[in-house]
């Protein structure tokens, strides 16, 4: 097992209380959310579930796939 071919892990760019609270969570992502027209979010668990529901241009039903 080598680590060449692994990118660097993800982290969640969630904000702790709200989009403009300014305050990143920065735990490592698990989970990616496809989004309308813009790069898809990365998340981790604990702010999966406020993320499908509120940010902007989540596609409904969610597409939702694991990061490494
Ligand atoms: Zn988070």
């Amino acid at each position: 097992m080598t680590a060449a071919h692994t990118p660097p892990a993800r982290r969640c760019v969630s904000r702790h209380s709200g989009p403009r609270d300014g305050e990143e969570c920065g735990a490592r992502a698990r989970f990616e959310i496809a989004c309308h027209a813009r790069p898809p979010l990365v998340v981790c668990p604990q702010h999966l579930g406020p993320a499908l529901l509120l940010a902007d241009g989540v596609l409904w039903p969610p597409e939702i796939a694991l990061v490494r």
